[in-house]
């Protein structure tokens, strides 16, 4: 029996409160209006900024919520004015939009799209955003896509339509932590060919910068994380050393000027961590190094000696990898299929969304790169 224009009662995982394990619970799905998508979520991934929500962020407002913001799936209904996508379409939900009018959507120098949800916030959709009901009360939407649900509704600027060959369970990680770190390297960095490079933190966000900056030709990776377990992996991703801050008894940024005559050219952080972000700046060369901020906080400020970038530094950021969304997901989905870009090598672990709170266990506890969540069948 078709589902068009009925509400939708399905399986999502739902943050009830922060620091609580998620609830398998049945939500109600409405019906998409003006300009918005359904999609059957078939599978996602588990990044850090979900965990960042339910743990860190301390944003009391945000809950109930489901998380859940790198995942794949497939048209089931569309509203009205909804031209671009058909129900069955692949897709892939965006927490970036990309409306392709805006005055920030017509620079090429970002992907900060003016329309959409996320001109307002960068986490959660508003009550009167959000299509998801449970136990009587509103649940809130993250970062305008909530994969942890068998069926979500998203805006359809937020909805990149991607090649029907690809396999869903494993480009569902380009919906975030693979672009993003890729993308860092190669869009916002803008690594240059024989340059030595330096990435901080080696989950799926890092080891994607760490392909970005071989991609880009980097000779020299150099490759950091307090948790040595990562660096195997980062060998896989072209990783050519190896450095564990508890190892040395001075600064890593002393470390890392010491292997580099000076400090390397380019330096990605991808951890969420202030300090680390000074140490990475701290570690690029005077002159011209450039340091990126990927990894996620909006808890504290960061702190660096003006001197550091008088000297000829530049710190800069980036969302989602510098990546125009619409246009960039599917080229990346591409690339994957032509081998031009690795994707099956970020997944440790395959479970079912029941296991989600096993899988944010494995990531606290840094035991995974990425877990692919089976949502529903295709
Ligand atoms: P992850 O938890 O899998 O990886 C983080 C890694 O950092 C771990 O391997 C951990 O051992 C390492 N680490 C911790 N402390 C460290 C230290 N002091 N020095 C070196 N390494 C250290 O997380 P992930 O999913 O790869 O995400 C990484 C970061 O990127 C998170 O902050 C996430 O929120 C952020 N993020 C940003 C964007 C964006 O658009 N900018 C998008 C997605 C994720
Ligand atoms: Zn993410």
């Amino acid at each position: 029996m078709s589902t068009v224009g009925k509400v939708i009662k399905c399986k999502a995982a739902v943050a009830w409160a922060p620091n609580q394990p998620l609830v398998i619970e049945e939500i109600e799905v409405a019906p998409p209006q003006a300009n918005e998508v359904r999609i059957k979520i078939v599978a996602t991934g588990v990044c850090h900024t979900d965990l960042y929500h339910l743990f860190e962020g301390m944003n009391k407002k945000g809950f109930p919520v489901v998380l859940g913001h790198e995942g794949a799936g497939i048209v089931e209904s569309v509203g009205p004015g909804v031209t671009e996508f058909q129900p069955g379409d692949k897709v892939i939900p965006l927490f970036v939009a990309q409306c392709r009018e805006c005055r920030f959507c017509k620079s090429p120098k970002t992907n900060q799209c003016e329309k959409g949800w996320a001109n307002k916030d960068y986490d959660v959709m508003s009550d009167a955003e959000s299509r998801f009901t449970c136990r009587g009360q509103k649940v809130l939407q993250f970062m305008g896509t909530s994969t942890f649900s068998e069926y979500t509704v998203v805006e359809q600027l937020c909805v990149a339509k991607i090649d029907p060959a690809a396999p869903l369970d494993k480009v569902c990680l380009l919906g975030c932590g693979i672009c993003t770190g890729y993308g860092a390297a190669v869009n916002t960095a803008k690594v240059e060919e024989g340059s030595s490079c330096a990435v901080f933190g080696l989950g799926a966000v890092g080891l994607a910068a760490v392909m970005g900056c071989k991609a880009a030709g980097a000779k020299r990776i150099i490759a950091v994380d307090t948790n040595p377990e990562k660096f195997d992996k980062a060998k896989i991703f072209g990783a050519t050393d190896f450095v564990n801050p508890k190892d040395h008894s001075k600064p890593i940024t002393e470390v890392l000027r010491e292997m580099t005559n000076g400090g390397v050219d380019f330096s990605m952080e991808c951890v969420g961590n202030v300090e680390v972000m000074r140490s990475a700046l701290e570690s690029t060369i005077k002159g011209w190094g450039v340091s990126v901020v990927v990894g996620w906080t909006n808890m504290h400020d960061f702190s660096a000696r003006p001197i550091t970038l008088i000297s000829g530094r530049t710190w800069k950021g980036s969302f989602f990898g510098g990546f125009k969304s619409k246009d960039g997901v599917p080229l990346m989905v591409k690339a994957y299929l032509n081998n031009k870009v690795k994707v099956d090598e970020f997944i440790t672990h395959n479970m079912s969304l029941d296991q989600v709170n096993d899988a944010i266990e494995l990531m606290k506890h840094g035991k995974c790169i990425r877990t692919v969540l089976a949502v529903s069948s295709q």
